[in-house]
């Protein structure tokens, strides 16, 4: 079976997001990464194949500029065995819907039997990537799975929900965002860092895998920004002094203040 992981290039979680007040997107330059959610589904093929399944390519597909190669080459360390970039000038601001459509075309051409995601991305955290290429590539759809185990071609998942978990079986081909408690990601040893870089990488614009230029970037997205506002500075706390030493005055006013917000 071949399993595709799609990765993303994100800000370094050490960066404050910043939003660009021009182009009302995220400010992605600066530091970046692998988006640390998808180190779990990376994890998660790689003990698919450890359990013993028929795994014959790992295969880890972006949508990025240039730079994100090097969240390739990450991917590749922990795992995946070859990668897809998907990059071309034409999807500069594709909102979630275009993102979408553009990664389902170029996993069209891979023919996957599992999609694997992250569960949010670390930049944008809409959480909906994987629901936006299952409807695509017509098949089901699977969020917030947290245990996958494969039998044939039939996998049996455990989702995390509000109210507790959810077991279901789904027959191959799936798309599945894993939760991150899915598993612990591995670090990748120096062996695989240094061979990260010699594993096949293909790079595609949008023509090579039939995506309709129409239907990315600005133009073709179906969402507008209309305006980008900071978020309230938050106001100062409330200051309870210990005044005359009066610890039982003070601990007093602490428990009706945490009383009155239904704190305690
Ligand atoms: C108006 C607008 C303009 C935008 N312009 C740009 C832009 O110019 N450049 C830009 O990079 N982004 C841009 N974005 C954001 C980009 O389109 C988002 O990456 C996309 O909408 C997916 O949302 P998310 O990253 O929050 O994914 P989520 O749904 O939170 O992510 C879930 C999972 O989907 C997968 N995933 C998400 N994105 C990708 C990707 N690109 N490649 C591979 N796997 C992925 C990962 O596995 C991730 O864990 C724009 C968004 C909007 C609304």
């Amino acid at each position: 079976m071949k399993i595709a992981v799609l990765v993303k290039e994100v800000p370094d979680a050490a960066v404050e997001k910043r939003l660009d007040p021009n182009t009302k997107r995220i400010d992605r330059s600066g530091e970046k990464n692998l988006n640390p959610f998808d180190t779990h589904a990376i994890e998660a093929a790689v003990q698919i194949r450890e359990g013993g399944a028929q795994v014959d390519e790992i295969v880890a597909v972006t949508m990025g500029p240039e730079s994100a190669s090097n969240a390739l080459n990450k991917a590749a360390s922990l795992g995946a065995d070859r990668s897809v970039q998907l990059t071309d000038d034409a999807l500069a601001g594709s909102d979630v819907w275009a993102t979408g459509y553009a990664l389902a075309k170029t996993l069209e051409a891979e023919a996957p039997d599992l999609v694997l995601l992250g569960q949010q991305s670390d930049d944008g955290e809409n959480y909906t990537i994987g629901a936006v290429v299952a409807d695509h590539l017509k098949m089901p759809s699977l969020t917030q799975v947290i245990d996958l185990k494969l039998d044939g071609d039939t996998l049996t998942l455990e989702r995390q929900a509000e109210y507790g978990y959810d077991t279901v079986k789904v027959t191959l081909p799936a798309v599945i965002s894993v939760g991150d408690a899915i598993n612990e990601p591995r670090y990748p040893s120096l062996k695989a860092i240094m061979g990260a870089k010699k594993k096949p990488r293909d790079t595609k614009a949008i023509g090579d895998v039939g995506i309709d230029a129409g239907e990315v970037g600005e133009a073709g997205s179906k969402t507008t920004v209309l305006a980008i506002n900071p978020p309230p500075a938050k106001e100062s706390g409330e200051l309870i002094e210990n005044a005359d030493d009066d610890v039982d005055g003070t601990v007093e006013r602490i428990v009706a203040f945490l009383d009155e917000r239904k704190l305690i």
